[in-house]
């Protein structure tokens, strides 16, 4: 570029020179003015034909042209093939991107900081019911036609996946999975989970049926046992032997059912029947008592502080399950002379229940798994202390179903605590107000 500018610099020189040699030769001005008006009428034109071949739609073909212009064409038609392959490309890696985003099985959307649909792919469209020519650009909430998820996008707290029925078809299940990113826009991952959750109503249907089958042969089983025992009454009889510890196993299958049945309820039935301003002074009185008798060789101290106005909405029985379990467990674990503490207090944040014990303790990493079916972290104390594995299950289902949570603090050699809580909503303002 700079050997053709001195080029095109050499050659304005040279003009200039023979216009001014002709202009002293003629002795008059105008060859100078000749020679410098044709150089701009030339570069004018080259300007011109510059704003032409730029303004047209492909720059393939630039206008002929020599020196300092030619070179000009020359680059800048350089400059415009490298900007096209750069698009081409760009545009190949975003056609190829779509591609794969369309195979895929599950469904993707993206929404702008308004809530308006932006892109989907072919499996939202069959999830959801989308339409390409007609709801881009509309509120995605209008399209979904759901207020929980409605609800759930104005939230803005997208930590868990939120499950709803296809606007387009009730029996299918999604699950959908916001991610935010920008400012404001969305990106929602939408999973069909018919299948699975079928599975797992079928897992507890069968797990309920099972239960409510194994009921009666039990109650007969248990009838005849105790009879028997009642009419072989030799205690040292070896036959009065076999029959106590099939009585104990039969009752222990008994509770089994029972923790079972009441399991599958409150995982298969809604919440809202049965709330009561529920007065939990006596209720914990009570259970209190029940753990001093049951557990009455191994001397335990158990106090309570508990206000006597205390009362939570919710279902006397469901509450009573949970509590009874928690009271029960610091019973059954805590070792002979040790302390246990029952306490409910009230804070900005809800109510809650704390039972809190001088027991053997929890290693921290059985703590999250705790509140599963049958997760004991030592299975060898099983047999010792009798119980269904499904106790904290059970405490966590009814927590869920009062909104409220389970924490559990533990210190292993030490002793644990275990705190129900319960939100604002659940608190009685006036506690007359709603008889318990
Ligand atoms: P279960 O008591 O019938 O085994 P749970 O679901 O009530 O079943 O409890 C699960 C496990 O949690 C128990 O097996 C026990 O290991 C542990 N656990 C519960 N409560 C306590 C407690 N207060 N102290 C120590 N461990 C406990």
């Amino acid at each position: 570029m700079k050997a053709s500018l001195a080029r095109e610099f050499n050659r304005l020189l040279l003009l200039c020179a023979l216009a001014t040699a002709a202009a002293i030769a003629l002795a008059s001005l105008w060859p100078l003015l000749l020679a410098l008006a044709s150089y701009i009428i030339w570069s004018t034109r080259q300007l011109f034909q510059l704003y032409e071949w730029l303004v047209r739609e492909n720059h393939v073909e630039p206008p002929d042209s020599t020196g300092l212009w030619g070179e000009l064409y020359t680059r800048l038609e350089h400059l415009f093939r490298k900007e096209q392959k750069a698009r081409a490309d760009l545009q190949g890696i975003i056609g190829r991107a779509q591609q794969s985003v369309n195979a895929l099985t599950d469904g993707v959307i993206l929404i702008d900081h308004l809530g308006h649909l932006e892109y989907f792919n072919e499996a939202s469209a069959h999830f959801l019911g989308f339409r390409r020519n007609n709801d881009l650009g509309q509120p995605l909430t209008n399209l979904m036609r759901a207020p929980v998820f409605t609800a759930y996008l104005q939230k803005g707290v997208f930590g868990e996946p939120i499950e709803l029925s296809s606007p387009k078809d009730d029996n299918l299940i999604l699950q959908l999975l916001v991610t935010e990113f920008g400012v404001g826009d969305k990106l929602i991952l939408v999973r069909d989970i018919t299948r699975l959750r079928n599975l797992e109503q079928m897992r507890k249907d069968f797990v309920a049926n099972v239960s409510h089958e194994l009921k009666t042969p039990l109650t007969v089983l248990k009838g005849y046992l105790e009879t028997l025992l009642d009419s072989i009454p030799a205690e040292q009889s070896r036959l009065h032997r076999a029959l106590k510890q099939m009585s104990q196993q039969s009752n222990r299958m008994e509770a089994l059912v029972h923790d079972l049945l009441l399991l599958s309820r409150l995982e298969n039935t809604t919440a809202d029947e049965s709330q009561h301003a529920v007065p939990v002074h006596g209720m914990l009185q009570r259970m209190r008592e029940d753990a001093l008798s049951v557990s009455a060789e191994k001397n335990h101290r158990i106090d309570i502080d508990v206000p006597v106005e205390a009362r939570v909405i919710g279902n006397p029985a469901e509450l009573d399950s949970a509590f009874g379990n928690l009271i029960t467990n610091a019973a059954k674990y805590t070792p002979a002379n040790g302390e246990i503490m029952i306490r409910w207090y009230q804070d900005e944040q809800g109510a809650h229940l704390a039972v809190s014990d001088n027991g053997p303790g929890i290693d921290p990493r059985h703590i999250p798994r705790l509140t599963e079916r049958f997760y004991r972290p030592d299975n060898s104390r099983v047999t010792q202390t009798g119980g269904t594995g499904l106790g904290l299950a059970i405490v966590k289902h009814v927590l869920i179903r009062h909104n409220g949570r389970l924490e559990i603090k533990s210190d292993l050699g030490k002793g644990s605590t275990f705190i129900c809580h319960f939100p604002t909503a659940r608190l009685v303002s006036k506690p007359t107000a709603v008889a318990g």
